[in-house]
């Protein structure tokens, strides 16, 4: 009694939409209890948001609950079952360490999954431990938290609890678990499983869930299934832009990594791009570059294909009209993404009505930065702080000569040149996630339990967008190049 108590009082709020949905699609389960949790760091303001008393929450009864080793109130916990194509193969996923509590309906009537992560083994979790290890669990933190405060649809992170457990990986790692937060977690490859291996009726039920869910505008449309393919078209074109703008590589763009709602999923091996290079590559298993920085859009197009051809018995019930329809849908993805791309690079460089010369100017100073591997982020950022000598390019020739014409297109825009630059402040982050500084973060927590360079890296990139003093020293580069930087699956 006292237990429920406390986690009425913290807040919980607990919705089960998805277990309504055909029984092949879930399998129930609670999280597999840990030794000794303990609570590593807790995301005030997104308890807040959600509902929560951030200070309940933090109480051993809540904790246990953040570790696995509690069921809240209203919880009917599920492992989710999808498919996916990794690395171009199609194969059986589904939750294999992670477990749904249930979906907590915020004050503002919001729904989000709340997803406990590396929670034990599950029905899907093959030759895996079901665990996570607190390293990986701290990344996926500090960054999905980074792209939140850049303005980028995400998942989010709620908490990370040590288990007093230990994992096994390349070395023995301390456990944790994360608490994930979601619109939802219904991916490309949930469509992928109930295609291939339930009913047609299973389809439908999940198409109608997700319109419901994400769609609502579309219900009453007479096509509604072409219209959601359209819109998770329109959202992953919008999505993967921005992370082109930013310079972010996902790392791992498997099918059951893309979402339909269009947040950002899965932090495994992502990382931003330092030099400016469309084929860099932070993964040390993506050996030949499919996930490349600049194979992002035409990897989205593969899946949303991929995600199409799962629809397609609902699209239309002539097969050949129904590949058309996916088709013609599917090339909206390049007319979209180009039109987001140059918008948000017209923004990065404070230019606003429509010129011709615009995409010329942008691939021309693209080019220079590639050819001489600036900094991508700084390289914007000097502009923006209208510090061009800051870009390291301005004894090069094509720059200056780009910087005129550049300087000269914005005089000729209405509103002043000071508003421009006040645009491109809005457009050019300050500072983003450097994977030194994340590295530092990590190692600090994980070997020696101190969090205080955590706390200060996600406070500074809380702002990533304020110029202020105290981020100076978060922009400058690594001693040594990070170039060959490397980031590892076995999380
Ligand atoms: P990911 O590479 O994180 O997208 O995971 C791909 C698949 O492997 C998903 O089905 C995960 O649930 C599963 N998986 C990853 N790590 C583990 C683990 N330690 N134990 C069980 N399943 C895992
Ligand atoms: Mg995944």
């Amino acid at each position: 009694m006292e237990m429920d108590k406390n986690l009425i009082e913290a807040g919980w709020n607990l919705d089960n939409s998805y277990t309504l949905l055909p029984k092949s699609l879930y399998s129930s389960l609670n999280p597999t209890p840990v030794r000794n949790p303990k609570l590593i760091i807790l995301n005030h303001s997104l308890a807040k948001a959600l509902g929560f008393n951030p200070q309940t929450l933090q109480g051993d009864e809540c904790v246990k609950v953040l570790a696995g080793n509690g069921i809240p109130v209203g919880a009917s916990p599920i492992a989710q079952a999808y498919a996916g194509h990794q690395y171009g193969h199609f194969t059986m996923l589904g939750d294999g360490r992670a477990i749904l509590l249930g979906e907590q309906i915020t004050p503002s009537g919001e729904r989000y999954d709340i997803q406990l992560k590396g929670s034990g083994m599950t029905p899907y979790s093959r030759r895996g431990d079901g665990r996570a290890a607190l390293g990986p669990m701290l990344r996926e933190y500090i960054i999905s938290e980074a792209m939140n405060a850049l303005g980028i649809p995400t998942t989010r992170s709620l908490a990370v609890v040590k288990t007093g457990e230990s994992v096994i990986r390349e070395t023995i790692l301390p456990g944790a678990v994360l608490t994930r937060i979601a619109s939802s977690h219904i991916r490309v490859g949930t469509f992928q499983y109930v295609s291939n291996w339930c009913t047609i009726d299973d389809l439908h039920a999940l198409a109608d869930y997700t319109i419901q869910r994400h769609f609502p505008g579309i219900e009453q449309d007479k096509d509604r299934y072409l219209s959601m393919l359209k819109e998770v078209i329109k959202r992953q074109a919008e999505l993967i832009a921005k992370w082109q703008l930013v310079g972010f590589v996902h790392g791992v763009m498997n099918t059951d990594n893309m979402t339909i709602s269009g947040e950002t999923i899965d932090y495994g091996p992502c990382a931003f791009m330092d030099s400016y290079d469309p084929a860099t590559v932070f993964s040390s298993i993506d050996t030949y570059g499919r996930y490349a920085y600049g194979n992002q859009p035409g990897i989205a197009v593969w899946n949303l294909s991929r995600l199409a051809e799962a629809l397609l018995p609902l699209l239309h019930e002539k097969k050949e009209q129904a590949i058309q329809l996916a088709n013609d849908a599917i090339s909206e993805f390049s007319v979209l993404f180009k039109e987001y791309w140059m918008n948000g690079m017209k923004s990065k460089l404070g230019m606003t009505w429509y010129d011709s010369e615009d995409e010329g100017l942008i691939m021309e100073l693209l080019h220079v930065m590639e050819k001489h591997g600036t900094d991508y982020t700084n390289t914007f950022r000097a502009l923006t702080r209208n510090k061009p000598e800051d870009t390291g390019l301005n004894h090069e020739k094509e720059f200056s000569q780009w910087y005129e014409r550049w300087q000269r297109r914005l005089e000729r825009q209405q509103g002043s040149v000071t508003e421009a630059y006040q645009l491109m402040k809005k457009s050019n982050p300050s500072i983003i996630p450097r994977n030194h500084r994340v590295e530092e973060a990590l190692k600090a927590a994980v070997e020696r339990a101190d969090y205080n360079i955590m706390d200060n890296l996600l406070y500074i990139l809380s702002d990533p967008y304020a110029y202020s003093p105290e981020q100076e020293e978060y922009a400058t580069l690594p001693e040594q190049s990070s170039c060959n930087y490397r980031t590892f699956c076995g999380t």
